[in-house]
């Protein structure tokens, strides 16, 4: 039995397919809720309005801020990005948890803001080499904005130590690395922490059963 629900943030370098295990979440576990951020970037071809991103412009993200409509938020490369309440009111109102799939510096916010509910994991290649071939995958990018999303990777990893996990995402088993994800969503929900109040009514269970054979 699942208690109330919990928020997971999916964390990761560019490279490390967190997007992509975190729809596979969304789209085999219904117990979670993928919340769709705000940002001020544009829409890739591909993306849509409401489902990838809520897209907005500058001046109407600065208003949902001074407005609290939005928990976290961060610039990252030249856009802002941010969490809306009202995404993770749904989904906790629906009795699920949430996945927020975010970069480092919104990570720390949550945790700092909602500390016990909340449940980091740090999504990555396997190793460097592997990230730099993934990078230079599409063979688009010149060698210095390779460089930069190196730089950007060490960076986002370096905070790996304020995560709760660590998890490879292998090439070509995003599936495997989302089943990995998912029982970490179980075992957090019966973390001893969290089964305290079941706990409690056992024991005053055990106790009354106890009372009524004296
Ligand atoms: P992209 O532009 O590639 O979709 O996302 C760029 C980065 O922003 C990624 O690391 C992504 O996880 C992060 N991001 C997306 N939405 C949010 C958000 O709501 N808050 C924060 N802090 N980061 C976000």
């Amino acid at each position: 039995m699942k208690g109330k629900g919990l928020i997971f943030i999916i964390s990761g370098p560019a490279g490390s397919g967190k997007g992509t295990v975190a729809s596979i979440l969304r789209d085999t576990l219904p117990t979670v809720g993928l919340s769709v951020s705000a940002t001020t970037r544009s829409p890739r071809p591909g993306e849509t309005d409401g489902k990838s991103y809520f897209f907005i412009t500058r001046d109407e993200f600065e208003k949902l801020v001074a407005e609290g409509e939005i928990i976290e938020h961060t610039e990252y490369c030249s856009n802002l990005y941010g969490t809306l309440r009202r995404e993770v009111v749904r989904i906790t109102e629906e009795g699920r948890d949430v996945i927020l799939e975010i970069e480092v510096e919104g990570a720390m916010q949550v945790k700092r803001l909602m500390g016990d509910d909340v449940v980091t994991v740090m999504l990555t290649a396997p190793s460097a080499s592997e990230l730099e071939r993934r990078l230079r995958g599409r063979g688009t990018e010149s060698d210095e904005v390779i460089r930069r999303r190196l730089a950007r990777a060490r960076e986002e990893l370096a905070y790996s130590d304020k995560y709760d996990y660590v998890v490879f995402n292998e090439t070509g088993k995003a599936e495997e690395c989302a089943a990995l994800v998912a029982g970490i969503i179980d075992a957090e929900h019966v973390r001893s922490r969290r089964r305290r109040d079941f706990v409690e009514g056992f024991i005053r269970d055990l106790t009354a059963a106890c009372e009524n054979r004296e």
